[in-house]
């Protein structure tokens, strides 16, 4: 098997130093870079099969890298950050990071966390690359998705959301389910979240293209609906 090549971009340089032996011990590939402006070059340059952000980097913040690189790349990203930055956690993992690990954290909790990350990569890849519900096409390969021949721009949640209502159309899935599969065990928030992003993709899709996609079982949850 080849080595994985993670990328950890960690302005505290002690911390950066423990995380790369550990990795190192683990049989990764690791290459360290303090700086948020330097780490977006190495990504530009290289291929990585994860990125480990800190939150607060010198240069760039990991949410704004973690934005950029989502425009072009479905790579895990594990954002890495400070007790007192929670109150980020919402934007972080908006911003299209697929988990978040609070400061300061057990090595063995980082390791298992990667894990689970490479593995719901890999499981998204073994998926079905076009999906299809009427004339609304998922690209997940692309991660593009069309009403008839127009793209749909969707931020990272949008498009993990819609993917699951396409992914399981014409069942109905309550907002507990979906907001374990598309928000994740370890989110904290408003569970009306669900609700909110519903909101979203309607205006996006049904709305913007006069359909009706999404419905809604009063009580219940959503569906998609294939006719
Ligand atoms: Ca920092």
């Amino acid at each position: 098997m080849t080595q994985k090549k993670i990328l950890l971009i960690e302005d505290e340089v002690k911390l950066a130093r423990f995380v790369e032996l550990e990795l190192r011990y683990e049989g990764y590939e690791v290459t360290v870079c303090h700086d948020g402006r330097e780490g977006m070059a190495l990504i530009n340059e290289g291929k990585f099969d994860m990125l480990l952000l800190d939150l607060m980097l010198p240069g760039l913040t990991g949410i704004e890298i973690c934005r950029r690189v989502r425009k072009t790349s479905n790579v895990p990203i594990i954002m890495l950050t400070a007790k007192d930055e929670v109150i980020d956690k919402v934007a972080g993992l908006d911003s299209g990071a697929d988990d978040y690990l609070t400061k300061p954290f057990a090595i063995e909790e980082l390791l298992a966390r990667m894990r689970v990350a490479f593995k719901h990569c890999e499981d998204k890849m073994m998926k079905k690359v076009l999906l299809q519900v009427q004339d609304l096409e998922i690209n997940t390969e692309k991660r593009l998705v069309t009403v008839g021949t127009e793209a749909v721009e969707l931020t990272k949640k949008e498009y993990e959301l819609l993917l699951y209502l396409v992914q399981n159309k014409n069942i109905v899935l309550t907002r507990e389910q979906i907001l374990n599969e598309v928000w994740g065990y370890s989110y904290i928030g408003e569970t009306n979240v669900v609700d909110v992003y519903v909101r979203y993709l309607r205006a996006k899709i049904d709305e913007a293209f006069q359909k009706k996609y999404i419905h809604t079982i009063r009580g219940v949850g959503y569906y998609v609906k294939e006719e």
